[in-house]
């Protein structure tokens, strides 16, 4: 078991967390988890959780409950239950918020180049990816997604080489 004190190197763990980033159906039918993963890879993340998924509706509601009131939701339910989604955990030294800036704005038209939906995407309703907002939701998000026993801890051999 790697010790969470010494997960994101030696500087306040509080730094450290979890985010839950999803490719959506789009971003698996078109052959971009590959490219997503090596995004995040190449940044110095370490992958903890990972799987495909076919969310049902119910689970899909509860993902998106806070946007239920929007014109869009009902679209956004049926495309994120179109096929199947590449569910995953990523850790790492202020995950959430570095994860949000490497997947770029939500309307991939503001994205800037070099960001995932900027590089990979043109429509606010396909766009590739998710990834959580706060602290708070992604420990919400990882509690829906995935279950305690699919989260692995592990030291990746070059964590002294991206960690001071
Ligand atoms: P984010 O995914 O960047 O956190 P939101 O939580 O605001 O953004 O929205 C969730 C998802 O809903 C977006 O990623 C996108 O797929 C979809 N969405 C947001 N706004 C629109 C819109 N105006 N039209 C269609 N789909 C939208």
């Amino acid at each position: 078991m790697w010790p969470a004190s010494r997960r994101c190197g030696t500087r306040d763990t509080d730094d450290c967390v979890h985010s839950f980033i999803a490719i959506k159906p789009d971003g698996v039918q078109r052959g971009l988890i590959g490219p997503i993963i090596s995004r995040f890879e190449n940044r110095g993340f370490k992958l903890v959780g990972i799987k495909l998924v076919s969310p049902s509706k119910k689970h899909l509601e509860e993902h998106y409950a806070d946007l239920a009131e929007k014109s869009f939701f009902q679209g956004l339910i049926a495309y994120m239950g179109s096929g199947p989604v590449c569910a995953m955990i990523w850790e790492g030294r202020d995950a959430v918020k570095t994860g949000r800036s490497i997947l770029g704005a939500t309307n991939p038209l503001a994205s800037a180049p070099g960001t995932i939906r900027g590089d990979f995407a043109l429509d606010v309703g396909r766009n590739v990816c998710h990834g959580s907002d706060t602290v708070d939701n992604a420990k919400k998000e990882i509690a829906l997604w995935f279950e305690e026993t699919e989260i692995q801890s592990w030291k990746p051999a070059a964590f002294d080489w991206v960690y001071e």
